[in-house]
């Protein structure tokens, strides 16, 4: 059974444990794509392919955990991976400093099944979440950039037209029906014909 074609990488210096982790996310669907045992290796393998989650063990040679997931959420090369943190026992201080850094779940050794598939759920989810309001709010400053733009052409045509606000407003909706241009693409063009004046 596939869950969702969900591809995951997993971190931790004990084999037995990424053994562990395996089996059970491959029980249940998931797909392991990649396993590694420090922080390097995973920064190596994200290099190359961009798993849907990473399993993050905070201790680990070389680089840690928290090492490894401030390069991550530090670096544009990787675009936010989901993260959830995996600790031996409960360290208060390093789960805030995770959590700080975006992680969304975390789950105390010894791994259970029935808390670790819980933790894949809601990290999935609450990564779709913010990947959806990031598209919203990217939608919403181009709203904001085309009325800014419109305003000033507006302006621009009312000035130099001596046209009412409503008139110079008409004009460029008019334009941009008869030229099938979008509003954007037309009040840059009225802003740079009256620069030019
Ligand atoms: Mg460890």
């Amino acid at each position: 059974m596939k869950k969702k074609n969900i591809n995951i990488l997993i971190a931790d210096d004990e084999s037995l444990i990424r053994m562990d982790l395996k089996e059970i996310l491959e029980e249940n669907g998931y797909n392991v794509i990649g396993e590694a045992k420090n922080g390097n290796e995973v920064l190596a393998f994200c290099q190359k392919t961009l798993p849907d989650l990473l399993i993050l063990d905070i201790k680990m040679p070389e680089k840690d955990g928290l090492e490894t997931l401030k390069e991550l959420s530090m670096s544009s090369d990787y675009p936010k991976i989901p993260v959830i943190m995996v600790t031996a026992f409960s360290q208060p201080e390093l789960i805030e400093q995770a959590v700080g850094l975006g992680v969304f779940a975390y789950i105390i050794k010894p791994i259970k099944e029935s808390e670790l598939l819980p933790a894949i759920d809601i990290t999935i989810a609450r990564a779709n979440e913010m990947s959806f309001i990031q598209k919203e709010v990217g939608k919403l400053k181009e709203t904001l950039e085309i009325r800014k733009l419109v305003e000033k052409a507006k302006g621009m045509i009312m000035k130099n037209e001596s046209l009412t606000e409503s008139e110079a407003f008409r004009m460029i909706q008019k334009l941009s029906m008869d030229t099938r241009k979008p509003m954007k693409e037309l009040a840059e063009e009225i802003i740079g014909n009256y620069t030019k004046l």
